[in-house]
């Protein structure tokens, strides 16, 4: 007997439409009895449904354009009609749906991420599943994700989820494009997310949603780290929900790392935006890295952006990649005066004594 699990459900536009432009509802009934037969397991099931600016367009029946301001009207027609056919075919099987929507700004508040984590874990506790899309209607490119990949990512820290399964039109990764290249390979298992397998991911695929596979890598990498193992399959493919929880898969499975137990640090995982970056020495990325060290003012070379005490900040080494991020300790002023500087001399620096730790290590994530 396999243990309870929280399981987020990915559903691209490609895989709810069939490839047509029309809502496949059909083959929704049959994604939602798969759901159902995961709740009769005891699993709790948290869904990720694309599809509401292809329900505007179907609902509509005029063409319109694909400015923003036509997808966020068609976002706003559709959105409705989707949690409406969704509420129709779990009410068939007596089971009860929420429907909640967000946007980037959502996750990186930390205030209001809890908020949202609440609404998700009460949900969950009466056993009504959530159904999440992006709030499209009036999120802007400022505060947007963007796509669904990196949204259901967020979603599965905040459903604290085991398993993430990203359904879409497409078997799963490749070793080259399987639309063009008959050679190509179908990748099982990937332990280790590189720039050799984002160059494979490529860029998205379909008219109709906004993913591809180079979303869905970065979506995969950031669940992983959050302790979610990712899954990309089919969503065409029969039972595919139901064979996700089996050993004998029929997609990409993306091996979850040790995630903190921290919920800070979930949330820090989770992407909310940085106000500034502080430049690190090798010497200091090593103590972080091996020993999991804070980080002290003499491995500091450089600070930018425009941050406060306990703001966000990323920490990038000698190539500009963004190692780490985490809270700051101090400024970006305090930080100029003090890089550099041995610990014994940092209370004379700044005229008080603040500590010598510009990032402490309970405050930061390796990435
Ligand atoms: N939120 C969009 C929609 O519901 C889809 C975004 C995506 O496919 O990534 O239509």
């Amino acid at each position: 007997m396999q243990r309870e699990q929280i399981i987020v459900v990915k559903l691209g536009t490609s895989v709810l439409t069939g490839g047509t432009d029309k809502l496949d509802k059909a083959h929704m009934v049959e994604l939602v009895r798969q759901c159902c037969e995961l709740k009769k397991q005891g699993h709790q099931v948290v869904m990720v449904s694309s599809g509401a600016v292809a329900a505007g367009r179907e609902q509509l029946l005029k063409s319109c354009g694909t400015s923003l301001v036509d997808k966020q009207m068609l976002a706003a027609i559709g959105q409705g009609q989707l949690i409406h056919i969704w509420q129709s075919l779990f009410a068939l099987y007596g089971v009860n749906v929420g429907q909640m929507l967000l946007t980037r700004a959502d996750v990186d508040d930390r205030e209001r991420y809890l908020n949202a984590r609440d609404t998700l874990t009460a949900l969950l506790s009466y056993n009504v599943v959530p159904i999440i899309n992006e709030n499209d209607a009036v999120a802007t490119s400022e505060i947007k994700v963007g796509d669904n990949d990196n949204l259901s990512a967020l979603v599965a820290i905040l459903a604290n989820a085991d398993k993430l399964l990203l359904l879409t039109d497409q078997d799963g990764l490749f070793t080259s494009d399987p639309r063009t290249n008959a050679d190509a390979k179908l990748i099982d298992e990937v332990t280790h997310i590189n720039d050799e397998l984002r160059q494979l991911a490529g860029g998205s695929g379909t008219s109709l949603g906004t993913g591809g596979m180079a979303t869905k890598l970065q979506a995969a990498d950031i669940a992983r780290r959050a302790g979610v193992e990712v899954i990309i399959a089919k969503g065409a493919g029969s039972n595919v929900i139901l064979k996700c929880m089996s050993e004998q898969l029929p997609g990409t499975r993306f091996l979850k790392l040790t995630a903190p137990k921290d919920g800070r640090k979930k949330w820090l995982l989770a992407g909310p935006k940085s106000n500034g970056q502080i430049a690190i020495d090798t010497g200091a990325i090593s103590a972080l890295q091996n020993n999991g060290a804070s980080l002290l003012a003499k491995g500091v070379t450089s600070a930018f952006g425009d941050f406060e005490r306990g703001d966000l900040i990323d920490l990038i080494d000698t190539n500009n990649q963004v190692i780490a991020r985490g809270l700051t300790r101090f400024s970006r002023s305090e930080v100029n005066k003090i890089k550099g500087a041995h610990s014994k001399n940092i209370a004379q620096l700044l005229s008080y004594d603040a500590g010598a730790e510009v990032l402490h290590r309970d405050d930061l994530v390796l990435l």
